[in-house]
């Protein structure tokens, strides 16, 4: 596999939608233990009206950027709290980067993933790996596909070798001390929790695995 379509992306939106639907409730749980809760039903509500949204478009007519744009603008509309504008913005700067483009290959998709993590980390504002937020999954994931493009392997690889680093990154996050968000107010009593928002990107990179590797 050399290249995604629009039909591709919308595809692996709505495996996104349902891996975050199964597990908003853990989403929810990791959220009390370090935030106030809210995070799974937020971000499960976001995208149950992205996937309304993308239901009255015909994804092999629409190019990647407006698939795109269409998630971002549930996201910030609806999901509200901190990763509201956090998940939007990681949405939309995707979305900028793919506009007009019916096709990308692994090196644009890779530019996509790069530029929704720099949004992210300035609306965040100037969040850093370690810090104990979604940055610490996305960013290994982006770094993996990055150096695929590098070494020249295919998407599948590519997709692969992000999720280990997602997953990893996610799971690493429980030792970590909260720096940013409402998980910052408890301190060193954040540590041996994972972090919530870090585990909801890993579910959308493995949803970009799972379809790649023809899972799903
Ligand atoms: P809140 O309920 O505090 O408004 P949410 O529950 O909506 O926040 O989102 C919490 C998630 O947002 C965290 O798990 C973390 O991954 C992410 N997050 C919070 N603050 C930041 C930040 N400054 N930079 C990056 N990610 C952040
Ligand atoms: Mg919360």
């Amino acid at each position: 596999m050399d290249r995604l379509g629009s039909r591709d992306i919308y595809s692996i939106i709505l495996l996104a939608k349902r891996y975050i639907a199964e597990n908003r409730e853990e989403l929810s749980r990791l959220d009390s233990v370090i935030g106030d809760g809210d995070f799974g039903i937020n971000i499960n509500r976001g995208f149950e009206l992205a996937i309304e949204r993308l239901s009255t478009i015909d994804p092999d007519k629409t190019d990647i950027g407006t698939i795109l744009m269409t998630v971002a603008n549930a996201l910030l509309e609806s999901v509200g709290g901190a990763s509201g504008p956090l998940f939007g913005g990681l949405f939309m700067n995707m979305a900028m980067t793919s506009l007009g483009k019916y096709e990308v290959d692994l090196a644009t998709i890779a530019n996509m993933f790069n530029d929704g993590l720099k949004g992210v980390r300035e609306i965040g504002g100037g969040t850093m790996p370690g810090d104990k937020t979604l940055i610490d999954s996305l960013y290994p994931a982006v770094e993996a596909l990055q150096q695929a493009v590098r070494e020249n392997r295919d998407i599948v690889a590519a997709f692969k070798d992000a999720l280990i680093a997602a997953e990893r990154g996610a799971k690493a996050t429980a030792n970590m001390v909260a720096k940013r968000g409402r998980a910052s107010y408890l301190g060193v009593r954040s540590i041996g929790h994972q972090d919530p928002g870090a585990t909801a990107i890993y579910l959308i990179i493995k949803a970009f695995h799972d379809y790649t590797s023809g899972k799903r």
